[in-house]
C-alpha cells in the first residue's frame, strides 16, 4: 500500500486498473533508500487502452464541454489541490526527496498554473484576415486531439501540470506518463481530477518506464502532440519515435546555464541568488545555474562570500527541511560522483564538498560541491550534471563572458548581475538562451513563456504560448 492509500493502479478511462501484465515496479524514498510504493508497470497494451480512452473522450463527451466549463473544471481542480496542499507536498517529498518547504512551494506553483490556464480557457480566439470585400477569411483555434505528456522526476507534479493544464484548457485530452522515479503525485492528480468532475478518459495516467511505456505512447498514431521534459538524449529519441506519425512536439531538455557576475554587480544579491540558483532542488533543475562566471575584479570577494554561505547549508532528509535533500536516486548520485571524478581527472580544483555528508550513511545525499580552476571546455563545464555541483570560471572582458556562456550545446537560461542597464541589455541580446534573467534568478512566473534554444529543445511552455502548443489553426475562407 502506498502512502495516503493511493490506488496502486493505472488511471484509464476514469477507472483504476492494474497493468495488463500484472507487473509492478518499486518507487523509493531517496532519503531512506526504502521502497515507498509499488506501482503498475505499464507496457504498450496499457498505453493503447489509455490512448483509446483519450481518443474516445476527445471525439465524445469532452467536445460537448464548452471552453468556459473547461475553465470551471480546472478552477475546481486548482481549489482541491490547494485544499490538499500539505498532503501532496509530503507525497512529493517522500517520492522525490526534496525539502518539504520546496515541495510546498511546488504545489503553490501547481495551483497558480492551473488557475492561469483555467482563466484562459474561454479567451482563446482566432483572427479575421482582411482580404478585401470579395472574401471573408477567419481562423478557428482547434484543440490538437489526444496529447501525451512525458515528465521527469525533478518537479513531478509541477512539470506535469505545466503542460497538462494548458492542454485541458485548450480542449485536448491527455495521457500523462510520470517518471518511473516519482509516479505518485500524478496518480493523486488523477484521483483529484476525477473528484472534481472531469469526464472519463479526459485525463489518463500510465506509470511505467521510458522504453516500455513512454516510447509506445510517443509512437501511438492517435497521439497528435507530445510534450516532453527531460534529458537531451531522450529528447532525440522522442523526435525519432514521433517521426513516423509526424507529431507536434514541445521539448524542454537540459541546460548548462551561466550566472554571470560583472564587476559592478550588487554582490550581496548575486551571492544570495546564486545559492538558490545552484543548490535549489539539490541542483536538479534544468534551469539551475550550473556555471558561475565571475569577472576577475570581484572573483575573490564573491568566492569568499559564496563559499561561506555554502558552508552554512544543511543537508538532511526532506521531511526535516534542511537546505538540501537527497538526490532522487542512486543512479543520479552515481552520475554526480562520476562527474566529480571527471573534474578531478581533468585538473579542476575541488574547493568544497564532493562527498556524501558524514552524518548521513543512508539516502542519496551529496554535499554541496564547488569546482574552481575550471577550463570552459572541461566536461564538468560543458555537460549537465544535475546535482548540487557548480563550476566557477573567471573572465576579463564582457565579450569573453558572453562567449564562454554561449559556448555549450545548451541554451535554456542565463543570468546577468550588473548595475549598468546598457551592459545588461547588450548581454541579454547576445546570450543564446530561451530566458535571460537580470539581477535575479528564477524570474518570470506561470504567465511568462519558458523554453530552450539549441540542445535545450524547442517550443515554449507557460503563458499563452503554452496553451497554443495544444491548438491548431484552421483557416476558413468564404467567397462572397
Ligand atoms: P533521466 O535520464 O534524467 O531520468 P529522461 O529524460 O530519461 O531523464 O526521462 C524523463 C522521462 O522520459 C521519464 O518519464 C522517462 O520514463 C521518459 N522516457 C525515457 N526514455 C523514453 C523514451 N525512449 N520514450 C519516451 N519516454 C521516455
Amino acid at each position: 500500500m502506498s502512502p495516503y492509500d493511493l490506488p496502486n493502479a493505472l488511471f484509464i478511462d476514469g477507472k483504476w486498473q492494474p497493468s495488463i501484465s500484472g507487473e509492478t515496479f518499486d518507487t523509493f524514498n531517496p532519503a531512506t533508500e526504502e521502497v515507498l510504493a509499488k506501482v503498475p508497470r505499464a507496457n504498450a497494451q496499457d498505453v493503447h487502452l489509455a490512448v483509446q480512452a483519450a481518443h474516445r473522450a476527445f471525439y465524445g463527451e469532452w467536445r460537448q464541454v464548452t471552453p468556459a466549463e473547461r475553465g470551471k473544471l480546472l478552477y475546481r481542480l486548482a481549489q482541491t489541490i490547494q485544499t490538499n496542499r500539505e498532503e501532496l507536498a509530503k507525497l512529493e517529498t517522500l517520492d522525490n526527496g526534496k525539502p518539504l518547504r520546496e515541495a510546498l512551494g511546488d504545489i503553490d506553483g501547481v495551483v497558480q498554473t492551473i488557475e492561469y490556464n483555467a482563466g484562459a480557457a474561454d479567451k482563446l480566439q482566432g483572427d479575421t484576415i482582411p482580404l478585401g470585400y470579395e472574401v471573408v477569411d477567419f481562423t478557428w483555434l482547434e484543440p490538437l486531439g489526444v496529447t501525451a505528456h512525458i515528465v521527469p522526476w525533478n518537479f513531478p507534479l509541477g512539470i506535469a501540470v505545466r503542460s497538462v493544464a494548458p492542454a485541458l484548457a485548450a480542449g485536448c485530452t491527455v495521457v500523462l506518463k510520470p517518471a518511473e522515479e516519482t509516479p505518485l503525485s500524478a496518480l493523486r492528480l488523477a484521483s483529484l481530477a476525477q473528484e472534481v468532475g472531469f469526464p472519463d478518459g479526459v485525463l489518463n495516467v500510465v506509470t511505467g518506464f521510458g522504453e516500455e511505456a513512454g516510447a509506445p505512447l510517443v509512437r501511438h498514431p492517435w497521439v497528435r502532440g507530445v510534450t516532453f521534459t527531460g534529458s537531451a538524449e531522450t529528447g532525440r529519441k522522442i523526435i525519432a519515435q514521433s517521426a513516423e506519425s509526424l507529431k507536434s512536439l514541445v521539448l524542454e531538455l537540459g541546460g548548462k546555464n551561466a550566472l554571470i557576475v560583472f564587476e559592478d554587480a550588487d554582490l550581496d544579491r548575486a551571492v544570495e541568488d546564486a545559492i538558490e540558483a545552484v543548490f535549489g532542488n539539490c541542483g536538479q533543475v534544468c534551469s539551475a545555474a550550473s556555471r558561475l562566471l565571475l569577472q576577475r575584479q570581484i572573483y575573490q570577494e564573491f568566492q569568499r562570500r559564496f563559499s561561506e554561505r555554502v558552508l552554512q547549508l544543511s543537508v538532511a532528509p526532506g521531511l526535516e527541511n534542511g537546505d538540501l535533500g537527497p538526490l532522487v536516486s542512486r543512479e543520479q548520485l552515481e552520475r554526480a560522483f562520476s562527474y566529480i571524478r571527471s573534474g578531478l581527472e581533468e585538473g579542476a580544483s575541488l574547493t568544497l564538498g564532493g562527498k556524501r555528508p558524514e552524518n548521513l550513511s543512508r539516502g542519496y545525499f551529496l554535499q554541496p560541491t564547488i569546482f574552481e580552476k575550471v577550463h570552459p571546455k572541461m566536461r564538468i563545464a560543458q555537460e549537465e550534471i544535475f546535482a548540487p555541483v557548480v563550476v566557477v570560471l573567471s573572465f576579463e572582458h564582457d565579450d569573453e563572458a558572453l562567449q564562454i556562456a554561449n559556448d555549450v550545446p545548451y541554451g535554456l537560461t542565463a543570468g546577468i548581475y550588473t548595475r549598468d542597464i546598457r551592459r545588461a541589455l547588450t548581454s541579454a541580446q547576445w546570450l543564446e538562451s530561451g530566458s535571460v534573467w537580470i539581477n535575479g534568478w528564477y524570474l518570470g512566473g506561470v504567465q511568462a513563456p519558458t523554453g530552450g534554444v539549441k540542445a535545450s529543445g524547442f517550443g515554449r511552455e507557460r503563458g499563452l504560448p503554452g496553451i497554443h502548443n495544444y491548438l491548431q489553426i484552421k483557416n476558413v475562407a468564404i467567397k462572397l
